[in-house]
């Protein structure tokens, strides 16, 4: 079996297409764009509170490649914040597909070909999976 080239998955996209600070002086076209996987990577470990291995098993990554994209991310964000300038997400090597699984028993929500294949869920391998949507 051939090893497809790294995919970055994200889990579940953004519900917005990005952010604008307000109470600024106006004038700064500047922005920074954050890529899907960006995102993902920060919603990964800052909300979801998972550790950077679990994470980038979910994205179908290396754990130094998550941090990388963890890292540039939190910079990204950091810049936007201090400089009070926009944030755009873009989509990014990232790949959204239509179908979303859902594991039964951790409630993890993955997208991840080689696990759908398998029939099991990237974090727990429950082999309870469902699929969300079609
Ligand atoms: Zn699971």
């Amino acid at each position: 079996m051939s090893r497809p080239k790294t995919l970055r998955k994200v889990v579940a996209p953004p519900n917005f297409k990005g952010y604008k600070p307000y109470g600024t002086h106006a004038g700064t076209r500047d922005s920074v764009e954050l890529l899907y996987e960006e995102y993902e990577a920060i919603k990964l470990a800052d909300y979801d509170l998972m550790n950077h291995l679990e994470a980038s098993k979910l994205m179908g990554i290396s754990r130094p490649t998550f941090a990388r994209i963890y890292e540039t991310a939190r910079r990204k964000i950091a810049k936007a914040f201090v400089e009070a300038i926009e944030i755009k997400t873009v989509y990014g090597d990232a790949l959204l597909d239509k179908h979303w699984y859902v594991c039964d028993d951790c409630q993890t929500r993955f997208t991840i070909p080689k696990t759908i294949e398998e029939h099991q869920c990237p974090l727990c391998k429950s082999e309870q999976i469902e699929l969300l949507n079609t």
